[in-house]
């Protein structure tokens, strides 16, 4: 009888290992799949082979043996590949979540090219005292096309050697160690017939040290308990930061305001207080992009769409940037490109935060010299292409610190820049909105010289024009008018008092929902009403609702809240709001409300909106092609420009 015992037990093990592995729940992970065909694959490999060896020294039925020995070395050169598989998808695919779909299918097709060889080229086989011997073109092919995937192993796991030590190489090292035993094996005794055993001992490594169910949801626990502490590191990090970020201005104002308070010098009394304002708009501008950056990372951030003037939204941030220049010799050049749409539709409120925060770090790290501020497009037949660039000659950027530039809360030169204002937040909001908006955000600087930004933005046209709205500054009175302002806490009604006594309001105020429904209920009238949100036992969404119910009310109310949310507006409106302010007060804002509420007009943006669904954004992300189309055109523009400046002198 012939020498089964070792592919009988390489049967009986694969049998084991198939039962095993389907007998449990498993994760459905790429690498499981594969492994699952491995196993398969393995047990027909062992019992095919044990059939060979028994007609072999049964029958010796040449057909059949030749027959049963394509799929055997079908089984080699399929169970090889996958092996290979295997280490290239730890190796590449599952780390860097690439696909290689096409060299996939190339190898599929290389495996099939290779099995239709071997089952029509042929074979020599010797069978002489129970030692069988193969030799001829089929097995040539199946050995090159196993050595082939078998080399391929090795260079994987070469181009990661930085992972060598994983616990996923371990049946690799098994499968390079079993090679030189199994070639010392058949030197020593051909008879012994090893393969299957030890293709199969494989297996059962891979099972035990990685594929188990229960190693493997070991390793998926590890990795969300490391992705836990990881979260709770940066929550931790961020608030700490961010407390130290509030700590810095809100010092500034306890402290110059005990000062105030205790000053009877007009001249230091109005200095301070300008110290006050100032440190309030910065403690602001952290809490707001504090919210922004919370609200990007949450997923919460809203494209909010509608129709604009470019140019007049260049223009404005221009005025903006010399305002914030002041006294600094600095000289602001603008260039917007002759052939920008007079209106266009996306989100003007980012597009301004955008250009706002590259303007006003291009102002804050230039001390003299010049500031470009240049748009340029080209307009698409559906969509219009911005490139936004603007440069400085200002302390530039070293290279190394290039990278840390768009984290949130990391400033260049953190020592260096500490007696400039910042809060490390601006460029991380700004790449996050530009990439919101499919857009591209790129940075080009030169230390000591000076920095470029450039972004790149797509927005659509608008199907009704925007005309350029005439801003009018003369002063509003509303001498006639009587508003109530409602709030249980009485700063917040001083400040909102001083706020609308600039529009000669007659002022009441009440401190809780009750108190303004009873002042409702005995006939006091008012113009309009400002609301607060949070009230204790009755909020300013149910005060309003009591409101509604008495008869004959009709009184505009304007909800007043801290909870500056994006996309909160509609939702008061939806509620019965007729509008909303958010604290605190922005004197532009408030000026559209009350014109809303009081003279009925309302602002020619919303009218002129497209009928479209604004939560329907489609991002048309900027493609590298279309970066270079827009530097092709500005670079023939900024020909064309000199050319016409030489042909002038
Ligand atoms: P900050 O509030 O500190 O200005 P930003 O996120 O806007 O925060 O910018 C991050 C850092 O990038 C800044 O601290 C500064 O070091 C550097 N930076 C940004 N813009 C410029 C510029 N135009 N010139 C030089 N450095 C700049």
């Amino acid at each position: 009888m012939p020498n089964l015992y070792l592919p009988g037990a390489s049967i009986l093990l694969s049998l084991f290992l198939v039962i095993l592995f389907f007998s449990r729940k498993r994760q459905k992970n790429k690498d499981t799949k594969i492994f699952q065909f491995m196993i398969v694959i393995q047990l027909l490999e062992s019992i095919v082979e044990t059939i060979i060896y028994y007609i072999a020294y049964t029958s010796n039925n040449m057909f059949f043996i030749i027959f049963l020995n394509n799929f055997v070395c079908s089984f080699y050169v399929l169970w090889v590949w996958l092996f290979y598989r295997y280490l290239f998808y730890i190796a590449y695919e599952n780390k860097h979540k690439y696909k290689f779909k096409k060299l996939e299918k190339f190898e599929f097709v290389l495996n099939t090219i290779a099995i239709v060889i071997i089952f029509l080229s042929p074979i020599n086989i010797m069978n002489e005292n129970g030692v069988m011997y193969s030799y001829g073109m089929k097995p040539n092919v199946t050995y090159i096309i196993c050595a082939i995937w078998f080399l391929c192993s090795i260079i994987v796991t070469l181009t990661n050697i930085k992972n060598l030590n994983n616990k996923k190489y371990i049946p690799l090292w098994t499968l390079l160690s079993l090679a030189g035993i199994i070639f010392a094996i058949r030197t020593i005794d051909p008879s012994i017939i090893i393969i299957p055993f030890a293709l199969t001992f494989i297996n059962l490594v891979m099972y035990f040290t990685i594929e188990n169910p229960d190693v493997k949801m070991i390793n998926e626990l590890e990795l969300a308990k490391n992705m836990a502490e990881k979260a709770n590191r940066a929550k931790s990090d961020f608030l700490s930061s961010m407390s130290h970020e509030i700590r810095t201005p809100l010092n500034a104002i306890v402290g110059l305001s005990e000062c105030i308070k205790n000053s009877d010098d007009i001249e230091e009394i109005h200095e301070d207080a300008n110290d006050v304002v100032m440190a309030s708009n910065n403690l602001l501008e952290i809490v707001n992009g504090i919210l922004d950056i919370s609200k990007i990372e949450a997923d919460k951030m809203e494209i909010i769409e509608s129709n604009y003037n470019p140019i007049e939204v260049f223009k404005e941030l221009t005025t903006i940037t010399e305002t914030r220049i002041g006294e600094k010799e600095i000289d602001l050049r603008c260039n917007f490109a002759e052939d920008l749409p007079n209106t266009l539709y996306g989100d003007k409120g980012k597009l301004k935060q955008i250009i706002t925060n590259m303007l006003s770090n291009a102002v804050k790290y230039t001390e003299k010299g010049h500031i470009d501020f240049n748009v340029n497009c080209i307009n698409e037949k559906d969509k219009c292409k911005l490139q936004i660039i603007i440069s400085d000659t200002g302390k530039g950027i070293k290279p190394e610190q290039m990278d840390k530039i768009f984290n949130k809360f990391e400033r260049a030169e953190e020592d260096k820049n500490s007696t400039i204002e910042g809060t490390g937040l601006g460029l991380a909001i700004t790449k996050s909105l530009v990439e919101m908006m499919g857009g591209k955000i790129l940075v080009h600087s030169t230390y000591g010289q000076g920095s470029k930004f450039t972004v790149f933005l797509e927005q659509k046209y608008s199907k009704v024009e925007e005309k350029a709205k005439v801003v009018k500054d003369e002063k509003i009175s509303y001498s006639d008018k009587k508003v109530l302002i409602v709030d249980d806490n009485k700063l917040n009604i001083k400040v909102a008092s001083k706020v609308l006594s600039e529009f000669e309001f007659n002022i009441d105020s009440a401190d809780s929902g009750f108190s303004a429904i009873e002042k409702i209920e005995n006939n006091e009238h008012y113009d309009i009403i400002f609301m607060d949100i949070m009230m204790p036992k009755l909020s300013g969404v149910e005060t309003l609702k009591k409101l509604k119910e008495i008869d004959n009310f009709n009184t505009p109310i304007v909800a007043l809240t801290a909870d500056a949310m994006e996309g909160k507006s509609t939702k008061y409106i939806e509620v019965g709001f007729n509008d909303y302010l958010s604290k605190p007060i922005n004197k532009q804002e408030l000026k559209r409300v009350l014109n809303k509420c009081l003279n009925g007009n309302i602002e020619i943006e919303e009218e002129s909106t497209p009928k479209e669904d604004p939560h329907i954004h489609r991002v048309i992300p900027i493609t590298d092609e279309d970066i270079e189309m827009l530097n092709k055109k500005l670079t023939e523009d900024l020909a064309r420009v000199k050319k016409q400046e030489k042909k002038d002198n």
